[in-house]
């Protein structure tokens, strides 16, 4: 399955939306095609809100490489840890350690909320630390009986 979505960084346009090295320069992300393909499910990347540019940087956004979207196999749900904005605890220049700032992390398919953070993806000790249990998704994988 493939979904064909139009480059954010150059919007489509295949242009180096910056111009660093010419004006007339292939945007770097598409190569210039101005669309991307996109071989599993896609969402629109939170860590850059699906511009491409890393937020205040003249750079592609770290996340998506600049493509405004990420993939995330399914099943998936939003991480818990970052409640989907795919930003650290308290850094909002860094990404997401548990989703890497995708705001979605994959899941087993038989998953139950974690007892341990009781869903937050949060350590109970220090907020600021993703709860080991779980990973930070806040949902473990049901056992088997
Ligand atoms: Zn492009
Ligand atoms: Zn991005
Ligand atoms: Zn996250
Ligand atoms: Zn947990």
């Amino acid at each position: 399955m493939f979904t064909e979505k139009k480059c954010a960084y150059c919007n489509g346009e295949g242009l180096d939306p910056f111009g660093i090295l010419s004006p007339l320069s292939k945007c770097q992300v598409c190569g210039g095609k101005g669309m991307i393909k996109a071989s599993e499910p896609a969402f629109d990347c939170p860590f850059c809100e699906g511009t491409g540019e890393h937020p205040g940087q003249r750079i592609t956004c770290t996340t998506c490489a600049g493509k405004g979207f990420v993939t995330v196999k399914e099943p998936s749900i939003e991480c818990a840890y970052c409640e989907g904005a795919g930003r650290h605890y308290g850094q909002e220049w860094l990404s997401c350690s548990v989703c890497g700032g995708k705001g979605r992390v994959t899941v087993p398919g038989s998953r139950e909320t974690c007892k341990d953070c009781d869903g937050s993806g949060k350590a109970r000790i220090n907020s600021i630390l993703p709860c080991v249990t779980c990973g930070g998704k806040g949902v473990t994988r049901v056992a088997r009986k």
